[in-house]
């Protein structure tokens, strides 16, 4: 099978969100296009939806548009210039909107990080790279140690070793991006900072009233707390992501491995996609070439099925964007050569347990199959099955072939038919058109018509009926 069953999402950012890169990401075979919130304004977001709707379209691949929301983080503020400090070195954060790099200040805006902080805490700035220790502390100036030789820039998130600071959920900024989400049709919308279940609710419920229900939510877990309710958190979400960038900073990097693991085996068993993000190919970022640890950390990717994989800085501001995707492709398609994930008994309810013998069957008899759906829940769970046999699934549906995009495994193609029975014929012709399936091929053809009505239906395709 030549095409990407784990799917490719890469972040847009001064890197990448230019014509050409854009339609060379998608010829290569990338499934979502994810804007950072926390960087860039309105019209930034705009223009790069904008961007990938117009080679989505020229592509005629339906593709998921990400949003992904700041959520409550803390900010450093405005530095003059970069701060360089040795280990060793001591500066401050003080409390302010901007500091100065020769007084070696890091400004801070947010009040309540003096409050909670203490000496001996580490606060950890651009996923890790930054450490710093608290050697003293007052309401509104804190002293510090660096750790590691550091370079500091503004408006880095900040976190602090072992703690969580109690911030609001959504920021104004949050709900300025949610109407911009919805109003330009993003699929997701990311949710940082997930600490409990509700939070998940409170963004779907903004993104009700501002008329987009269907906006998927993906919960980055990436928080203390997030991991304590891991299973809540994942069963009201659409998917989950582990977000490895703040997970290293909060837990430490040697739990980051281990956290991944259970994070990615408790959404499968629930059935939910999940994304794994941050630092796959960071070496990019700097050079054509990746490091063997980082393909090393692709295949433990594949291998534990995970269904999409996530670029940040290798795309967004990295000086080989195509390269790297170009590496993740060649990465990924080489691992599922020679290995298949990890099955795993997914928990569910009917349709789940329906989509676990269409596989089998599919399985046993080597049928491709082809799946109609109008919500995407039969392909999805189907899906979770992590099945050995391609799945095409058709709809008339955009935003629901634009969604099932990330799910593993799927391929969604737009088929316009007026019953479940007319699409899933069409979709099989449309198979054969593309050279997809040939005559004397076994397929087998399933859909959904209610939650109690499920068809299937085994045939071997002896061309276009209606001409026969
Ligand atoms: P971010 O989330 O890139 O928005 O910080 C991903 C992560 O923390 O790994
Ligand atoms: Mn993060």
């Amino acid at each position: 099978m030549a095409y990407l069953r784990t799917k490719i999402i890469v972040t847009l950012g001064p890197s990448s969100a230019i014509p050409e890169i854009v339609e060379q990401m998608i010829k290569i075979g990338v499934a979502g296009f994810r804007i950072n919130f926390a960087h860039g304004d309105r019209e930034t977001w705009s223009r790069y939806a904008e961007l990938v709707r117009e080679h989505e379209s020229r592509a005629g691949r339906p593709l998921s548009l990400i949003g992904d929301l700041t959520g409550p983080s803390i900010r450093i503020g405005k530095l003059d210039s970069p701060l360089f400090l040795k280990a060793g070195e001591i500066a401050y954060i003080v409390l302010s909107d901007s500091g100065s790099a020769d007084k070696k200040e890091i400004p801070l805006p947010n009040p309540r990080v003096f409050f909670n902080v203490d000496v001996g805490d580490v606060i950890m700035l651009d996923d890790g790279k930054v450490r710093l220790s608290v050697i003293e502390k007052s309401s509104d100036k804190l002293t510090v140690r660096a750790l590691t030789d550091a370079v500091i820039k503004s408006g880095k998130a900040l976190v602090v070793r072992d703690k969580e600071i109690d911030l609001p959920t959504l920021t104004q900024r949050d709900l300025d991006a949610l109407k911009l989400a919805a109003e330009l049709d993003f699929d997701y919308v990311g949710v940082s900072y997930v600490r409990k279940p509700e939070d998940v609710d409170t963004v779907r419920e903004v993104l009700a009233s501002l008329g987009s229900p269907d906006t998927g939510i993906i919960a980055k877990i990436e928080t203390r707390s997030a991991v304590a309710n891991l299973e809540k958190i994942i069963e009201r979400a659409d998917i989950v992501l582990v977000a490895r960038g703040d997970l290293g900073m909060i837990f430490g990097l040697e739990k980051v491995p281990w956290l991944q693991t259970k994070i990615v085996s408790e959404s499968r068993k629930r059935g939910k996609p999940v994304i794994v993000a941050t630092q796959l190919l960071e070496s990019m970022v700097e050079r054509p070439v990746p490091t063997r640890a980082e393909i090393n950390d692709v295949f433990t990717a594949v291998r534990e099925g995970v269904d999409a994989l996530m670029l940040t800085g290798e795309t967004s501001i990295g000086k080989y964007p195509l390269e790297a995707v170009e590496w993740l492709k060649r990465a990924i398609l080489y691992a599922e050569s020679v290995i298949e994930p990890e099955k795993i008994n997914v928990e569910g309810d009917s349709t789940t347990r329906f989509a676990r013998g269409v596989v089998s069957l599919a399985e046993d008899t080597g049928s491709i199959l082809a799946v109609y759906t109008m919500t995407g829940g039969l392909p999805r769970a189907v899906a979770s099955c992590r099945p050995r046999v391609p799945v095409y699934v058709g709809s008339r549906c955009v935003k629901t072939l634009r969604k099932l995009s990330l799910i593993w495994g799927l391929e969604p193609l737009h088929v316009d038919a007026d019953s479940y029975a007319e699409g899933v014929e069409k979709l099989v012709d449309l198979l054969y058109d593309k050279g997809y399936i040939g005559i004397g091929d076994l397929v087998l053809e399933t859909f959904r018509t209610s939650p109690t009505e499920q068809h299937l239906i085994l045939r071997k395709y002896y061309g276009k009926r209606k001409q026969t």
